[in-house]
């Protein structure tokens, strides 16, 4: 969810256990989160209320909010995929997703940092 800003807010806050988080950006501030298994992108209502209440404390149920999204956490089954690749007409891509909720983190690595992921040449 997103609101106004909160001004009195300097820095962001996170709650591990309830995977609540409090993200103050230049001019709005980020309401999160759940940790629900789904791939549904309507909101909830029930949820929003939810995120809404387990943040009331710092940020006032009164403070408009601006929108409401969801977003997800893509897992595979199989694990990450990292593979080289050919489109239909020959141009190269690299597959470099499925990293669920680590994907910002672990994705610079996997395309080379670490060197030992990346694909071999195709
Ligand atoms: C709530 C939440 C919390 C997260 N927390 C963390 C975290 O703490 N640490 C972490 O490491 N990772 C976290 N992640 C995961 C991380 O955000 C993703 O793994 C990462 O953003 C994936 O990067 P990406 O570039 O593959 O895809 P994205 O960041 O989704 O980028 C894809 C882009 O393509 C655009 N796009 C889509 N379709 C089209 C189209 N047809 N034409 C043109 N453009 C298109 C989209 O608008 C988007 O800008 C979190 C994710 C969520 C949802």
């Amino acid at each position: 969810m997103l609101t106004e800003r909160q001004p009195s807010l300097p820095y962001a806050l996170v709650h591990e256990d309830t995977l609540t988080y409090i993200i103050p950006r230049s001019g709005d501030c980020v309401l999160g989160g759940t940790n629900d298994d789904f791939d549904d992108l309507l909101p909830s209502d029930e949820t929003t209320r939810d995120i809404r209440r387990r943040c009331a404390s710092v940020v006032p149920e009164g403070v408009p909010a601006l929108g409401v999204r969801v977003g997800l956490r893509p897992f595979r089954d199989g694990g990450v995929r990292i593979e080289a690749d050919r489109t239909f007409d020959g141009r190269r891509i690299i597959h470099n997703y499925g990293h669920g909720g680590s994907g910002f983190t672990v994705s610079w690595g996997l395309c080379g940092g670490g060197g030992t992921a990346y694909p071999p040449r195709v």
